[in-house]
């Protein structure tokens, strides 16, 4: 379903979320202080505008109450990301917002924002994890404990189905979809057979995935 967004920074990661949304076929309206970034976002989103993000009167002129979402990708400025998450609350849109620090986060997390965001850190996590084993190729982590995982079945599951490898009884893991090529089945069948080189992607606790990791695939 269409969506509407505003995303209020147009720096590395609100240019990328912006791009991407509007690729996705979701309304965005792009804002930024700088008429260069607003500039290269014409192209990629509904509407781009010079703004300020953190001005009440500029987000009303623009209808910003009308969203379901802001995004706020303001850069260093912490005093302005708070005021702008403020703002998009007190019009109630749901607020996404890219945290510096821990301090910024706790803020944030105090005011409202619906989603907290740690670039930076979430990539470093994702990446420590895939070159930990060679097996996981994508990682997305849910909660502290849980996370989903996508790993390559080796030689030792090549024609077996889901119920000869018998994984939510052994490691308490669920199997949500398997990748073979282009194609992806996204309700796997207990019946459906594994082949080598096919993509698990797998949803558990994080000491089940590793054991699954380790013995299972
Ligand atoms: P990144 O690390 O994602 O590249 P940057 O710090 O480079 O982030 O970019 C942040 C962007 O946010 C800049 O383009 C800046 O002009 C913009 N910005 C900062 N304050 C405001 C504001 N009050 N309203 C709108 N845009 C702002």
């Amino acid at each position: 379903m269409k969506k509407q967004f505003v995303v209020i920074g147009l720096g590395r990661f609100g240019s990328s979320v912006c791009k991407e949304l509007y690729h996705l076929g979701h309304e965005v309206l792009a804002v930024d202080l700088q008429e260069g970034k607003v500039r290269d976002m014409v192209d990629f989103s509904t509407h781009a505008v010079v703004a300020n993000g953190t001005e009440e009167k500029d987000l009303k002129a623009l209808g910003v109450r009308n969203f379901d979402y802001g995004i706020v990708a303001i850069g260093e400025n912490i005093e302005a990301s708070i005021q702008s998450t403020l703002l998009l609350k007190e019009l109630g849109l749901k607020a996404v917002v890219k945290a510096q620090n821990i301090h910024h986060h706790k803020i944030l997390d105090k005011i409202g924002a619906d989603r907290i965001i740690h670039p930076e850190q979430d990539m470093g996590i994702r990446v420590a994890h895939q070159l930990d084993s060679e097996k996981v190729i994508e990682f997305i982590e849910l909660s502290k404990d849980y996370s989903i995982v996508e790993m390559e079945a080796t030689p030792k599951l090549n024609n077996k189905t889901l119920v000869q490898l018998n994984i939510r009884a052994k490691y308490g893991c669920t199997v949500l979809a398997i990748k073979r090529g282009e194609d992806i089945n996204i309700a796997p069948h207990p019946d459906d057979v594994i082949f080598e080189k096919d993509i698990l992607v797998v949803m558990g606790h994080k000491q089940e995935l590793k054991r699954l990791e380790d013995k299972g695939i």
